[in-house]
Formats: C-alpha cells, structure tokens, sequence
C-alpha cells in the first residue's frame, strides 16, 4: 500500500444509493427477467440489450454522448451487483457491451466514439473485446495475432512496423473464448505489430463486423453464454480502425480490466447473495429433526459464515471502486485493489453458492432450480479476465512494488512508522 492518504472509501451506501440498488433488483425481476426466455441461450439477446439501453442502464457503463465521461465503477459495481441478483443475463449482456466499447470509450477517435458509443449504449449495436487466443490466455501479452502492414503483406515490399507501407495493415490470425462472439457488430481487438516484444508490440483496433475476411463461430460453454470464435485471414484495417497509439494496446486492455475487475467481483457478490437470501429461506422453512433446518447449529453457523464472507466481498469491491473513482493522482492502488477484490469476491461466491446448494439438498441439483442456474454462473468469473491464480501474482507484484518504493529509505519509514509511538 502506498502512504499517501488513503482514497475515500465508502462503507456504507448512501440512502440514494441503497434506493437504486433496490429499484434495479426490481427491474431485473419484473421487466427483464421476462425478456430472457425471448432470446435463444448462448446467442446475443437484441431484445434485451435494446431495454437495457432505453431503461438507461447501458448508458451507466458506456458513455452514450459527448463529452463521454467516463464509467463510474461504484455505479457499475453497484449496477452489475444488483442485476445479478435478480437478472444474470442482463447483468452479463450490460457489461459485455461496457467492455467491448470500453477502449472506444478511452482512446477512441471522435469519429469512431460518435459512430458507435451512442448506439452500443443504446442496446442497438453489440460491443465484443478480443484479446485472448489459443495460446495467450493468462498469458495475454503473448498474443499471436499479426497485424502486418499492407504493403509487406500485398507483395513483400516491405513496410516499417505500424506506420508502414500504405497506413493500413491486415490481421491474421484466431482469438477465441470472445464474449458476444460472433454476433458483434465491432470488435475491438489487440494485434502484434511488433514495434517491441511481449506487451510492448501491441496496437488495439476497431473492427467491424462486416470486414471481409473475418468469420466466427459460437461456443457451447456450461453456462450458457453468448461466446465464440474468430478467424482473421488477412483482414483490412485502416489508421482510422486504430484505438490509440501504435504499440500501446496493451496499456489500453490492461486499463479496461482495471475498471472492470472489481465489477466482476460486484457480479460475484450479487450471485452469493441470491444464494445466500434462498439458503436463508429455505433454512427458515424446510422441516428437519422435529424443527427446522436453521434450528442445527451447523446449518446456522454455515449462513453466518456466508452472510459475512458476502459483506466482506462486497466492501472490499466497493473500495476497489471507490479507489478508482478517485485515483486523480494516480495513488491509489487501483491495479491492486481491483485485482484483490476480483479474486476475493468471486471466490467467495463460489463457496458461498456451492455452500447454498448442501444447504438446498437434491433440490438445488434440479434443472432449472436457481442454485443449478448459479451452479453453473459462479464458474467462469474466477477464470476470465485474469484467473485467481493470476490475481494473486499480481497482487504480490504490486505489494513488491511498494517495497522497492521504500527500500531506498528504510530509515525514513521507521521514523515515519513509530512517529506516533514516539510523540503521542
Ligand atoms: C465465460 C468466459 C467469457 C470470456 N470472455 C472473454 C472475452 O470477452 N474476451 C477475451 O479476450 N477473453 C475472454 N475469455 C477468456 C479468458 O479471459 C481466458 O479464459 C483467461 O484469460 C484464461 O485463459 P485460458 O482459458 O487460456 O487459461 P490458461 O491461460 O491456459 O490458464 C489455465 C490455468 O492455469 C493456471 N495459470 C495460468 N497462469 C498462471 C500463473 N501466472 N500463475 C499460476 N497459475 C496460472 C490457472 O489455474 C489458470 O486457470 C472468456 C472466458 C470465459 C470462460
């Protein structure tokens, strides 16, 4: 942790806060929830991105108009929380489209903002981001995918790197387990143009969908979930695709994940919640021993042991977000914060979901019981955008960090550490 002051965290919602957080569980349950079964499983759902959009809720995670302020991540969290709650899949449909536009949002030109941010935040057009492939999963920064340009790839006259030949490359190659894939209408994709190895030689472009030369095919994954493949065989791109600065893709992807990490942790927290409201209830009624479940020690003990894994889940993504919101100077640990509140939150959903299902018994094994459904939902989050096992490194990397800030000074920072011991 660095010693600059704190950021500020809230602890507690605000009673406005609270109040939102209840209306959109509301709106999940009553207008959303119904539009899911109109859509097909593991394919896009339009129907249900176009009422996200005009409820205005797409607009809390893409900016939809000038001067396209950036994301709140406590609203995000907060909103991403609450529809996970009550509608999963309109929770993941808001924040696929918040991640797909989410570099357009950040270095995008006025030209591709205006082109697609209103309509990605008005549920019309489908945002996908594409940074994994076959071989670069955790390890993104080995992505393979060439973007190599024009004039090397036509005829070999050679080009130099990103501002090469003719101003335009074409990409070549696959990236796969890409969400909203092949249903998008752009994609925005992370592409080696080699001005360096590793993370360095990374430029981000915009693709749309109807370029020749690419094509895509779906997955069938556990959950179901709109996901898919993607094949690039030499497909054109301009300077106009390009999202930012040649070789700094990767920064951009990497400050996507930050402002999104912890919302994944938030839609973690909305599921163990879900599951922990059923347990309590089913707990309260199921009849057992001449009493009921809750009346065994070991039943009640298990809820209070859920319930408070829960909350200490939600605040620290809640100060994750918080600190993002506030790191005008750049000093709040967001890379660390985010990664420690994805990592604790979606893990503790899945104990706290496996937890309600013992609490359920068979029933909660059923197809179509909640808990089967959460089950299956739980999974994937402590996989995607950074494993646990990932998040961990990461963590231990920035606390390292830290370290080496101060190492140059021990002596400074034990007088800086005992100076309230010393002079009460
Ligand atoms: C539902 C779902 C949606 C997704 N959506 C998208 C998307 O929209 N866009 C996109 O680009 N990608 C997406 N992904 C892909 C996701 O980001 C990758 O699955 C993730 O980065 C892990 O990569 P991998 O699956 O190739 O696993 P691998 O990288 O092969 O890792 C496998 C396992 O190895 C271990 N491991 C890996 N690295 C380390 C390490 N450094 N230290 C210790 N252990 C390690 C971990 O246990 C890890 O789970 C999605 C995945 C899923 C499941």
């Amino acid at each position: 942790m660095t010693t600059t002051p704190p950021p500020t965290t809230s602890f507690a919602l605000t009673p406005e806060q609270r109040a939102w957080c209840a209306q959109l569980r509301t709106l999940g349950t009553e207008r959303l929830a119904p539009l899911v079964t109109e859509g097909e499983a593991g394919r896009v759902n339009r129907t249900l991105l176009r009422a996200l959009g005009e409820l205005g809720l797409l607009a809390r995670a893409v900016p939809g108009a000038p001067p396209w302020r950036r994301v709140a991540a406590l609203d995000l969290c907060l909103l991403r929380e609450s529809l996970a709650y009550s509608c999963p899949e309109a929770e993941t449909a808001l924040a696929l489209q918040g991640l797909g536009a989410g570099p357009v949002a950040d270095v995008g030109t006025a030209e591709q903002r205006a082109r697609w941010l209103p309509a990605v935040a008005a549920g019309e057009a489908v945002a996908a981001f594409a940074l994994s492939e076959p071989d670069a999963g955790s390890d993104a920064a080995a992505l393979a995918l060439r973007a190599e340009p024009e004039a090397r790839s036509r005829n070999d006259m050679g080009g130099t790197g990103a501002t090469g030949g003719t101003g335009g490359w074409r990409l070549t190659g696959t990236k796969t387990w890409i969400s909203n894939a092949p249903w998008a209408d752009f994609y925005t994709v992370f592409a080696r143009t080699g001005e360096a190895p590793g993370s360095r030689g990374v430029t981000a472009f915009l693709v749309p969908a109807d370029r020749p030369g690419l094509s895509g095919r779906p997955l069938d994954m556990l959950a179901p979930h709109a996901l898919g493949t993607l094949t690039f065989d030499a497909v054109p791109v301009t300077r106009a695709d390009r999202l930012g600065e040649p070789g700094a893709g990767f920064r951009v992807a990497m400050r996507t994940l930050n402002l999104f990490r912890p919302s994944v942790g938030a839609f973690a927290v909305g599921m163990a919640q879900a599951a922990l409201d059923a347990s309590l209830a089913h707990a309260g009624r199921r009849p057992a021993f001449g009493g009921v479940l809750r009346d065994l020690q070991a039943v009640s003990h298990q809820l209070a042991e859920m319930a408070t894994r829960t909350e200490a889940a939600r605040l620290l993504v809640y100060a994750a977000a918080c600190a993002y919101d506030s790191d005008e100077a750049g000093g709040n640990d967001v890379a660390l914060r985010a990664a420690m509140a994805k990592l604790l939150a979606t893990e503790t959903a899945q104990y706290v979901v496996d937890a309600a299902v013992q609490i359920h018994g068979a029933a909660a094994l059923q197809r179509g019981h909640l808990l089967e459904h959460l089950y299956r939902e739980v999974r994937a989050p402590r996989i995607y955008e950074g494993a646990s096992e990932v998040q961990r490194t990461l963590i231990a990397k920035e606390l390292y960090k830290e370290k080496e800030k101060h190492k140059e000074k021990p002596e400074e920072l034990y007088k800086e550490t005992n100076k309230e011991a010393r002079h009460p």
